[in-house]
């Protein structure tokens, strides 16, 4: 990181508040300034004039095929690790005559498109990477860079087979249910005609990219894209090597939109290559220290099989603050263990433990976040940016983030923050950005703003589904998803969904519930083979039930999102457009006990023909 100093604050720190009373009231306000009456709908979609903004940037020329016609098993709607993971458990339970259908020229999603410099994932690799012991790989560093997970899921893709059964660059347009032959019809941008048992839709919870909607967005004349399609053409430095050098920008001024989790990686690389960047911010990420370090040989060689699944299943438990001897990832993420416990202790009724489990997560959330503050003031040298630096929320309103070179890029000198004060960019007009009527003029906007959260799922997928009575899933989960333990939907035989927010429970490291799911629905279509069953799909009663159950979950967390500084977990404000909403917040560990027991006792809830 060139010659940053880390730990450059020098002007004397001002007090942080400790007074509970005073915190709680900065916060509303802070709130306050950022609830926006449009909520989610500030965000606009990334598609009519703004659409050549989805072009694929690493492999733009599209392979020519011809269409396919084919009748399997199952298609995969997806192949990052949610269909990577589920065509693994299908062909290792038999399951081999299956296609997987992804817009993308290779195996990856997230970590296909999202190639920006700087980006690592900050759950620990060991546990993230999935199948390490079955592809036979150790990630090099704690935290892997993208470059590494991605090769990871080449790796998975090759070493089971994968490639073979893969359509890229192709977009399911339409999935049909025909009841007739009770199979369902998929049909591709590509011309292809796929018939299949079985669908799984693995289409990723953050896969579409969002822009503000800031007035005269497409008035720009400079160059701008979105950090999910990073622009190496423009920027210089390559995708394969994404840390390496973006010459192209030594002359360039450059405005980065956004301090999320993806802002935060990326900013610091282009900082040490851009004639001048220019991070506009709206509401500061809480950043803690992220201590990366390569992977220690001898405790590499210590492994014994079978490590991958138990460190991750420590993780998911101590995440919880459930009972276990030894913390195995000790980090960042687990530094949190007494405020989750705590903060679950304190959504479980109005009873005595709930009071006190509530206050005591407000007591240790105000202990880290001032900590958080106080790491702000020992690294940004000029006082005033630092003190615009500072995160005013909760801990856990906001995905937390971790970084040792984003703050202390504040003290290069080519770099400005430019606050919004809560408020946004106000306007983009042809030469730059407009915030509280002054005008920085750029060669180029980054735009490090999100994903669609909260939007239609089908939309999400740009994919029509349309079950038995020809209604679209769209038109179905229009008052809001209706689903069996997030797998199943009643009028949709035999289609699965995977991944998060999903009426299911998905919590600290996402791959290792892809992974339970993906076993699962294995493990399902094995036993309606061997008890020559047709169809499975929710049964209506079923779904009302388990609907039901993830409403009164979602209820307990409710208090403490609505508090919370806008952000997509709490639908920019208006809670129920938010994530969570669709989320189980019962807890990880007991929704795996629900539906294994649903398993064991023979899917009930369920309509198996
Ligand atoms: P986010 O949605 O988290 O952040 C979007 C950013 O854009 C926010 O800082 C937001 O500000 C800002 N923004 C929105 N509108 C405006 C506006 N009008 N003017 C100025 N700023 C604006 O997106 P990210 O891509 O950062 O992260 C999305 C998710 O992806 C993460 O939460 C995480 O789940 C995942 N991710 C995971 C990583 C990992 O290491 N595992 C790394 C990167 C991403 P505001 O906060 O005020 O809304």
């Amino acid at each position: 990181m060139g010659n940053q100093s880390t730990m450059g604050g020098s002007h004397s720190q001002p007090a942080l508040p400790t007074d509970l009373n005073a915190v709680r009231a900065k916060y509303v306000e802070e709130r306050n300034k950022r609830v926006r009456a449009e909520g989610v709908a500030q965000f606009v979609a990334v598609e009519g004039a703004l659409d050549h903004l989805m072009d694929d940037p690493f492999v733009p020329e599209r392979v020519s095929r011809n269409p396919q016609t084919a009748e399997v098993d199952v298609v995969v709607v997806g192949a990052g690790h949610c269909g990577l993971l589920a065509a693994v458990r299908l062909k290792q339970a038999g399951i081999d005559n299956i296609r997987i259908i992804d817009g993308a020229a290779d195996f990856g999603g997230t970590w296909y498109w999202n190639r920006y410099p700087g980006i690592r994932c900050d759950v620990d690799a060991y546990i993230y990477m999935p199948l390490l012991e079955e592809v036979g790989y150790v990630p090099t560093e704690k935290y892997a860079s993208g470059t590494e997970i991605f090769r990871n899921a080449q790796r998975i893709g090759a070493t089971f087979g994968l490639y073979d059964k893969a359509l890229f660059q192709t977009h399911v347009d339409l999935a049909r249910w025909d009841e007739e032959i009770q199979r369902w019809t998929v049909s591709t941008n590509r011309g292809d005609k796929i018939t299949a048992r079985f669908v799984i839709f693995g289409l990723g919870p953050l896969n579409r990219p969002k822009l503000p909607g800031i007035p005269g967005l497409t008035s720009f004349k400079g160059h701008m894209f979105h950090t999910s399609r990073w622009d190496y053409n423009y920027t210089g430095g390559s995708s394969e090597k994404p840390e390496s050098e973006m010459v192209k920008l030594c002359d360039k001024r450059v405005a980065i939109v956004g301090t999320g989790c993806t802002g935060i990686q990326c900013a610091p690389r282009v900082a040490e290559f851009a004639k001048h960047l220019y991070v506009f911010q709206r509401t500061p990420s809480a950043v803690a220290e992220r201590a990366n370090r390569p992977t220690n040989p001898e405790w590499e060689s210590s492994l014994a099989a079978g490590w991958q699944k138990r460190r991750s299943d420590n993780f998911d438990r101590v995440m919880q603050g459930l009972p276990e001897d030894e913390d195995l990832v000790n980090d960042g993420w687990t530094e949190m263990r007494e405020l989750m416990a705590a903060a679950w202790a304190g959504t479980v009724g109005e009873t005595k433990e709930a009071q006190a489990g509530a206050q005591r997560a407000e007591a240790i959330d105000l202990e880290m976040m001032n900590r958080i503050r106080t790491r702000v003031d020992l690294i940004v040298e000029d006082h005033a940016t630092a003190e615009r630096l500072k995160p005013w929320y909760n801990r856990l309103c906001k995905r937390p983030t971790f970084s040792d070179h984003y703050l202390q890029m504040f003290n290069r000198p080519n770099v400005d923050l430019v606050d919004t004060n809560g408020h946004g960019v106000e306007c983009i007009e042809e030469r730059g950005l407009i915030v509280d009527g002054k005008l920085y003029e750029v060669d180029c906007i980054i735009f490090a703003s999100g994903f669609e959260v909260g939007t239609d799922y089908s939309r999400r997928g740009d994919i029509k589904i349309i079950g038995r009575n020809g209604i679209t899933l769209s038109e179905k989960w229009s008052g809001g998803m209706k689903t069996l333990y997030g797998y199943l939907s009643s009028g949709y035989p035999n289609c699965f969904h995977m991944g998060a927010f999903l009426q299911n429970a998905a919590f600290g490291n996402f791959t290792a519930v892809f992974d339970r799911q993906a076993s699962r629905i294995a493990e399902i279509i094995v036993r309606l083979n061997e008890a020559g069953a047709k169809t499975i799909e929710a049964s209506a009663a079923g779904e009302d039930a388990w609907v039901a159950a993830v409403r009164e979950s979602y209820h307990a967390s409710e208090p403490f999102l609505a508090q919370c500084t806008p952000g997509y977990y709490n639908g920019e404000g208006k809670t129920t457009d938010g994530i969570l909403y669709e989320q189980y917040n019962g807890g990880v560990t007991r929704f795996e006990e629900i539906v294994q027991k649903w398993i064991d006792d023979g899917l009930s809830g369920a309509v198996v023909r």
